[in-house]
């Protein structure tokens, strides 16, 4: 295994950390309060080419293999403070725009990445229900054939870009007493009649990613809006959430080796007890833990991301890199909170941004206990779910 990234890669890398710190980190507290998507910053990322990062060229993507997306990633997390939006952009790449390259139609295909690609088309995916998170088999969303199409009825909760979306991947079933095998994926316009965005949801972190819920009430979609082949919908579910699980906390690494940097410079200047804080052996342990947390995370996401380039398998990987870095996420942003004392609890800093918004890494795209049951399923272990 070789992570040594090329010159090529390095550059890349570099001009979007760069272009991230310099650009998308304006009136970030007052965009967190306000819980505001900035669709001017959204646009910058898009002539940046982030929107359409790994997606087909032939389409208008940039055509990026997994390191290189995993290193351009990194760069945005550690540049960009708005993890929002970077969350957004995630959510529209992994669970959107990459599905519809994987799975769809040559047709459609072209009717939505290209759009996708450069930004004027955000997509958002709807799995979860008020009574189907961690288990979609369970999900009641109905999607009923009628003449030239179906009609999806149901509800769905916690679409993250729902707000601003103009395109939504959507799961629901044509037959519950199949469970898994009655899902069926279909690609609903905004403006389809029946289908109602609720208002945003208010929540604790990444606020600056816009959610809401999905109704729909005799939404009426033609046959060429499914997914893939009938009755592959949870196939096409779970390949979806392995990439996504994969790519989804890629930037946190950039993330925290921010947190890691403010950490040692704050430990070398602030002065209490006639000495620096960082010559306590206690406050030198927290840094050095941050640091391995740091690395080993980041080592998991290169060694997946070469492994998907090699074409091996990722299933496991995946699921123990979501579950590792979402994790290392929080401990790194609460370390850092509590490192700079008083200051660190204050809304001053934005560190206590960082811990609100990193919470939610452990339980969008499968909850941390979710994740150790797969990863115990691939041990051949009987994990009930
Ligand atoms: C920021 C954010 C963005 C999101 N964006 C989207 C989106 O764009 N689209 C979308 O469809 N959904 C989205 N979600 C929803 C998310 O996928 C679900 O919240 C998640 O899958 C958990 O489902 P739930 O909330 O119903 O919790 P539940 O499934 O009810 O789980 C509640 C608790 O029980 C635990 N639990 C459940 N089952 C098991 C089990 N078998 N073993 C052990 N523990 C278990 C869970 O780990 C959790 O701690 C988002 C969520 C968040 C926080």
């Amino acid at each position: 295994m070789d992570f040594g990234l090329t010159a090529e890669q390095s550059a890349y890398a570099a001009t979007v950390a760069e272009f991230a710190a310099r650009e998308l980190n304006d009136a970030i507290a007052e965009r967190d309060r306000d819980s505001a998507f900035s669709a001017e910053a959204w646009r910058k990322c898009a002539r940046l080419g982030l929107t359409g990062l790994p997606l087909p060229v032939e389409h208008g993507g940039g055509g990026a293999d997994a390191v290189t997306t995993a290193a351009a990633l990194e760069a945005l997390g550690h540049g960009c403070r708005d993890n929002g939006l970077i969350f957004s952009l995630g959510a529209h790449l992994w669970a959107g725009a990459v599905p519809i390259a994987r799975f769809g139609t040559d047709a459609q295909r072209r009717r939505y990445l290209p759009a996708a690609c450069d930004g004027s088309l955000v997509i958002a995916h709807a799995a979860t229900e008020p009574d189907a998170g961690s288990d979609p088999a369970q999900l009641t969303t109905t999607a009923t054939p009628v003449e030239g199409g179906f009609r999806l009825d149901g509800g769905k909760t916690f679409v993250t870009n729902a707000p601003v979306a103009g395109l939504f991947l959507v799961l629901a079933t044509t037959n519950r007493v199949r469970r898994h095998a009655g899902l069926c994926a279909f690609l609903v316009e905004r403006d389809t009649r029946g289908l109602t965005v609720g208002p945003p949801t208010d929540k604790m972190g990444l606020r600056t990613s816009p959610m809401a819920d999905l109704h729909l009430d005799g939404c009426h979609v033609p046959t060429d809006a499914v997914l893939g082949p009938p009755g592959a919908g949870m196939a096409i579910f779970n390949a979806t959430m392995r990439r996504e699980r994969g790519f989804i906390l890629a930037p946190a690494v950039g993330t925290m080796r921010r947190h890691l940097d403010q950490c040692v410079a704050y430990a070398r200047g602030r002065r209490q007890h006639g000495r620096a804080i960082g010559d306590f052996q206690a406050v030198a342990h927290r840094i050095v833990d941050m640091r391995l947390r740091l690395d080993t995370a980041r080592t998991l996401l290169y060694r997946f991301a070469w492994l998907l380039d090699e074409k091996r398998d990722t299933d496991s990987d995946a699921a123990l890199l979501k579950l590792h870095l979402s994790e290392c996420l929080v401990q790194s942003a609460s370390d850092a909170v509590h490192l700079h004392g008083g200051s660190g609890y204050t809304t001053a800093l934005g560190l206590e941004r960082e811990l609100r918004d990193a919470l939610g890494g452990r339980v969008y795209s499968g909850t941390t206990e979710i994740q150790k049951n797969i990863a115990a399923r691939l041990l051949g272990l009987g994990v009930g779910t």
